[in-house]
């Protein structure tokens, strides 16, 4: 961990000109305000001022001004900007101007949730698999859905057109601090996906957010739109982000069978099934948007079950084959647009109910869900996960530990911008209404 002295030498010393200071927004959109970095160590003492009214989430107007407070873990030169009077971050911690924290910070909800969970001895630990696409730009600068290449799973330059964008991408982030394990074209033509290296919860949701920026800034200087829209194109694979977990204690991972075992632990069991329990209230900030909704549907190797399996795909949680020490549960259904504090903080709030209330786990479903008739759906007793914006809000409200985890704040805001935008949503006629009714009726 950096010290203050630390980064008040390293700014002195090299040429560092800027200081951007970033925080998100209750929907995890990145915003930041650049200072000067001659006022870096009054920020880091002081904090900075800054009027939160406009930012989404945050406060009425009556009392925006608010503080942030630079993370000194999250500073970090930002390698895209002139070398020449350099430009570094720090994610930052939201307060009141009284000096009292402020509830609408995100991050202060997963920070909170990781504290809890440090307090019974556990590390939360992460390795998202992030998707996207690389659209081109039309000559007016504007992006289009035409994808980049025509590649698939897996494929190679010079199918790919992706390779040297993948390749930038990973490497600003290395320059950042930050490894990636895995890259890869993925199953629609212009989607790829980069995977990280595990790491403690509150330092793979910070990098998720910068991962986002990274990827739409190395997208844009090679004449490209990435985005994290979940379901971009009609009829085609859309964009996940798996949740790879595992808890550890004392430096073991906790859902580990031993060494010999092909299994996951009672504790991982206990932990997947509070997840499965409360995957339905928290799926409105897992998957945030109308259009997250429209990737929820059979055959592009995204879940719609609420069940769980050992190598089949279709589930909503699996478990991959590496066992030992790597053993981890995968959770399928959250998409790149979420807030990823947010996301995180119920994740594993919900699996640590489970391992209060020594949650059972149901029978793995090791056959294609995508197949199951309402019949056997009924059956097998397995649940789907809420089909629309409107459903997920009304599950949100259902669940009370939702409101418990995201706190009074969040949870109403969220709830009523939430509410707004599936209104607006649902009362505009779409261009498929007008292709269908238009002539027909
Ligand atoms: N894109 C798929 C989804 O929507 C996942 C595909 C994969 O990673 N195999 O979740
Ligand atoms: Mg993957
Ligand atoms: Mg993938
Ligand atoms: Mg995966």
């Amino acid at each position: 961990m950096a010290t203050k002295n630390d980064v008040l030498k390293f700014i002195d010393q090299n040429d560092v000109k800027f200081i951007r200071l970033q925080f998100s927004d209750i929907f995890g959109r990145m915003k930041n305000i650049a200072i000067n970095s001659q006022l870096l160590e009054k920020a880091l003492d002081e904090g900075v001022i800054f009027d939160a009214s406009a930012i989404a989430g945050f406060s009425e107007v009556e009392s925006s001004d608010m503080l942030l407070f630079p993370d000194l873990n999250t500073f970090s030169v930002i390698p895209w900007r002139p070398q020449h009077g350099k430009v570094a971050r720090f994610i930052c911690d939201i307060k009141n101007y009284d000096g009292s924290q402020f509830m609408g910070d995100p991050r202060y909800v997963l920070k909170r949730s990781a504290e809890k969970a440090k307090k019974q001895g556990y590390t939360f630990n992460i390795g998202p698999e992030c998707e996207f696409f690389l659209f081109h730009i039309d000559a007016e600068g504007m992006p289009t859905t035409k994808t980049h290449d025509s590649a698939g799973y897996f494929d190679m330059a010079p199918t790919d057109l992706g390779e040297n964008c993948r390749r930038e991408i990973c490497m600003v982030l290395e320059d950042m601090g930050f490894e990636t394990e895995a890259s890869h074209h993925e199953n629609a033509a212009g989607q790829h996906e980069v995977d990280f290296r595990y790491s403690d919860v509150m330092t793979a949701a910070d990098r998720i957010m910068t991962f986002r920026t990274v990827v739409k800034i190395v997208a844009q200087r090679n004449g490209l739109h990435a985005t994290f829209m979940p379901k971009p194109i009609f009829n085609d694979y859309g964009s996940g982000m798996h949740i790879n977990m595992s808890l550890f204690k004392d430096g073991k991972n906790l859902f580990n069978a031993g060494e010999n075992s092909r299994d996951i632990s009672d504790t991982a069991k206990m932990f997947a099934a509070g997840v499965l329990e409360h995957i339905k209230g928290l799926t409105a900030v897992a998957n945030p948007l109308v259009n997250s909704y429209k990737r929820f549907v059979p055959g592009f190797e995204a879940p719609i079950h609420i069940a769980w399996s050992h190598m089949n795909r279709s589930p909503l949680l699996r478990v991959p084959a590496p066992k030992g020490e790597a053993t981890r549960i995968e959770l399928r259904s959250p998409d790149p647009s979420c807030n990823p504090y947010l996301t995180l903080a119920l994740i594993l709030e919900a699996g640590l109910d489970g391992l209060q209330k020594k949650m059972e786990i149901p029978e793995p479903v090791e056959i294609n869900t995508y197949n199951l008739t309402p019949e056997q759906e009924e059956e097998l007793n397995i649940q789907r996960l809420p089909s629309n914006l409107y459903l997920a809000l009304e599950e949100m409200k259902k669940d009370t530990y939702i409101r418990e985890v995201l706190g009074e704040h969040i949870y109403s805001k969220y709830i009523s911008a939430k509410e707004l935008e599936w209104t607006k949503y649902n009362s505009t006629v779409h261009p498929w209404e007008i292709d269908n009714y238009l002539t027909a009726y």
